[in-house]
């Protein structure tokens, strides 16, 4: 499973920790192809996606969707994820650049700017529950460490990285989740801080072909580390031209009908996707009938 995206969960300490590691290069490139994406937006969309696959294999069923709204050039960005490992997303503006920023990385932080980060999980059985918190930093993990404290109490380490080459291919895509759990000891806290401090940056462990098992051995391994499971990870959207059509319904009778009269067909794009779908006339004809008949 060398070159495959996949997610792995574990335990630590008994139980005290629990921590998700996960390699996303091939759906990062997948959204980088699909989004024509620069190496900013494709780092921002990335680790956001890397985070949001967490948090959709936290959910037993349903899906979960993240927004990250801000005042820089990127102009936001938006995930969503579900609990068997598809994500999908999109960002503002696909070609916003900056220079390097004064550690010689992207300015992921910058492009993203000042704002918020919302994240809802839809079970699908209750209401959703929404957290919203202002962004930190805006370079993605720091904001979502911030997110799981203060939004789920549950205090977490989150590293997130993407490592783009000059052609806007991407090299490697991960990342991990450690989080502390209710009544964890001060010296497993102290240790798994000990660790976190001295590991090397995510995107270089993946693109040395470390697995998500080297990861959280690396973190974990000194902490009676347990695999629970194993999940691949893809970018995949759930649109289609039916969905497409459906939602033409609430254009209304008079909306259609003019569409209809004027022969204009339409040309719609999923913006989580950039699939294409082209709606005939007679295609409008019969949603136009369909809601004339109900
Ligand atoms: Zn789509």
């Amino acid at each position: 499973m060398k070159n495959k995206d996949y997610l792995v969960r574990a335990t630590a300490a008994n139980g005290q920790l629990r921590a998700f590691a996960l390699r996303t290069t091939e759906l990062t490139n997948e959204a980088q192809k699909r989004h024509d994406l620069y190496p900013i937006p494709s780092a921002a969309l990335g680790r956001a996606m890397t985070v949001s696959l967490v948090l959709g294999a936290m959910l037993k069923t349903g899906t979960v969707t993240v927004h990250i709204q801000g005042d820089g050039i990127l102009k936001g960005l938006m995930t969503s994820a579900d609990h068997q490992g598809n994500v999908r997303g999109y960002v503002g503006n696909p070609h916003a650049h900056l220079p390097l920023n004064a550690q010689g990385k992207l300015a992921v932080g910058t492009a993203i700017g000042e704002g918020t980060l919302t994240v809802v999980r839809d079970s699908g059985l209750k209401e959703p529950y929404r957290g919203t918190v202002p962004l930190q930093t805006g370079e993605i993990g720091d904001d979502f460490a911030y997110y799981f404290t203060l939004s789920e109490q549950t205090p977490s380490a989150v590293s997130v990285g993407v490592l783009v080459d000059p052609s806007k291919r991407i090299l490697a895509a991960g990342g991990f989740v450690v989080q502390v759990m209710p009544g964890a000891s001060e010296t497993v806290i102290s240790t798994l801080e000990r660790k976190i401090a001295t590991i090397p940056p995510i995107s270089n462990l993946i693109n040395e072909g470390k697995t998500p098992e080297d990861v959280l051995e690396l973190i974990l391994g000194e902490l009676d580390l347990d695999f629970k499971e194993k999940m691949p990870v893809q970018f995949k959207c759930f649109c289609s031209k039916e969905r497409f059509k459906q939602s033409l319904i609430t254009l209304g009778i008079e909306e259609l009908e003019e569409l209809v009269t004027e022969e204009e067909t339409l040309d719609l794009v999923c913006h989580f996707c950039e699939e294409h779908y082209h709606i005939t006339i007679d295609e409008l004809n019969d949603i136009l009938n369909e809601l004339k008949e109900n």
